[in-house]
């Protein structure tokens, strides 16, 4: 049954007492927990499958790579690693200090509140909540009230896995989330807007607890004219209109060099129409918009004097067509907010000493996709223009790889994680420096003499 706003401080409080048993506290219960969860993927991905495509049509195959499979392949690889993760790890002393000797001990925040967004509902929750059960807390799981299948979803596989003061499950819209921001938590981690990620940081504050964000923005997709077109119309055309250009990674405009421009949007419009074929809205292979209102609001930035591709639309179904934009300026209505949708704007540039100028003059993105052949283009890129992370011929996929550390920077998000970052985001730090009584250098004690004085000078610098 989905838990009403009253339960949350009783349920809070249920958790906090079970924290402090330490049950969650050993790595066997760590990976005997992340092991149950696995097993409920597993036996719930038809449903998963379901839920996802009730909520917005997704296709199957994009269920899988973008919310099951990357679930348990982040299970895998922490389950495989987390001994090592989680061993105390001895760094050096300066001499100064001697005799002794310095370790990093990890350990869990406690209780960690987890909020999701919609647009990946299974895995923008899951993912965080592996990481945080890698790391021996209890966790509250508050999922999108857009994607209410997945939500039900999410419910029965953590109930049926999870006691409740071990993993929580709290369904709603602001108001839960509010309920929930008024707990004192030790651990938030956010995904969703920038805006709202103002409000959970502000909540935050109250109690001086530590956040993730995970944000949004306007991630650009930089081509020049030494990159392979063809493989470059593909990469932008699936990394664009996968999930229905939904997605926060995804490739929010392109710049063009000028002398391409026109030849890499005839080759992406061909590329759309092998993907979905020229009836996308009988294709089995394309996503819907989420719901009437970020339809309407897409809706509104379809620019018909500007529009030069595609952006058909129904309104009874939530349906819009992969749309491109030509000669688009940055005073134009779509360039003001994130697009998260199926329109592609493209900007063209003469130089690319511009390109890296206009990004500069916009917030710091989530992502940067540079398609080119010229390595002094891709270290100027990679060096001018600060943003999260990105690829280099390719968009979106450097989400999937567990080695590097996944997150925003200034209004694209703080903080990161997957993989060992998940571990090391949801668990504390704790410095301890273990020293021998056996010797007493009485240097650092009163009375504090010149020779002293002198001697520490020389040790200390
Ligand atoms: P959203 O901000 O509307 O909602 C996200 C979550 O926050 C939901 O659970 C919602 O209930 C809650 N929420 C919303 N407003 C709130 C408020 N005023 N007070 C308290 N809680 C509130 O975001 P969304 O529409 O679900 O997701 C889209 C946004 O998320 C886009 O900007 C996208 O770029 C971003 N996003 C970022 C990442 C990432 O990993 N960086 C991933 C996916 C989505």
């Amino acid at each position: 049954m989905a838990k009403k706003k009253s339960s949350v401080p009783k349920i809070l409080g249920e958790q906090r007492i079970y924290f402090k048993n330490g049950e969650t506290k050993s790595i066997k219960s760590r990976i005997d927990a992340l092991k149950k969860l696995k097993n409920s993927i597993l036996k719930y991905e038809d449903s998963i499958y379901q839920s996802i495509h009730d909520d917005f049509r997704k296709p199957r195959l994009e269920t899988y790579i973008s919310e099951i499979g990357i679930v348990l392949k982040e299970i895998n690889h922490v389950i495989k690693n987390l001994k090592k993760w989680s061993r105390a790890k001895r760094v050096p002393t300066p001499m100064e200090y001697f005799p002794s000797s310095s370790f990093i001990y990890y350990e869990p925040y406690g209780l960690v509140l987890i909020i999701a967004p919609w647009n990946y509902p299974f895995q923008l929750l899951m993912s965080p909540l592996i990481g945080a059960l890698s790391a021996g807390n209890v966790v509250s799981l508050k999922t999108s009230e857009f994607a209410p299948s997945t939500s039900t979803m999410i419910r029965t596989i953590i109930e049926e896995t999870f006691e409740p003061c071990y993993v929580s499950v709290f369904e709603g819209g602001i108001p839960v989330s509010r309920a929930l921001l008024n707990e004192k938590f030790d651990y938030i981690f956010y995904t969703g807007s920038s805006e709202a990620g103002r409000i959970v940081m502000e909540a935050a504050a109250k109690n001086l607890t530590p956040v993730t964000l995970e944000l949004g923005g306007k991630s650009p997709c930089i081509v020049d004219a030494t990159a392979d077109l063809e493989t470059t119309a593909r990469r932008i055309a699936w990394g664009k209109f996968f999930n229905c250009g939904q997605t926060c990674v995804a490739p929010d405009y392109i710049l063009a060099e000028k002398t391409i421009k026109t030849e890499l949007i005839e080759l992406i419009v061909k590329q759309i129409e092998v993907f979905y074929g020229k009836d996308i809205q009988n294709s089995n292979d394309y996503a819907r918009i989420i719901n009437n209102k970020h339809f309407l609001r897409l809706r509104k930035l379809l620019d018909k004097k500007k529009l030069i591709y595609g952006g058909e639309i129904d309104k009874k179904n939530n349906f819009m067509g992969p749309a491109i934009l030509d000669n688009v300026s940055l005073d134009d209505p779509v360039m003001k907010e994130e697009i998260f949708g199926p329109i592609l704007p493209v900007i063209e540039f003469e130089n690319v000493y511009d390109a890296v100028e206009l990004v500069n003059s916009l917030e710091k993105p989530l992502s940067l996709y540079l398609f080119s052949n010229n390595k002094v283009i891709e270290e100027l890129i990679i060096n001018e223009i600060p943003f999260g992370g990105g690829c280099i011929n390719d968009t979106v996929v450097h989400v999937g790889n567990p080695f590097l550390p996944f997150g925003g920077i200034g209004y694209s998000g703080i903080g990161n994680y997957h993989g060992e970052y998940s571990f090391r985001t949801f668990s504390h730090a704790k410095s301890i420096l273990k020293k021998s009584a056996s010797i007493d250098i009485s240097l650092r004690y009163p009375p504090y003499d010149e020779k002293k004085f002198d001697f520490v000078k020389k040790f200390i610098k």
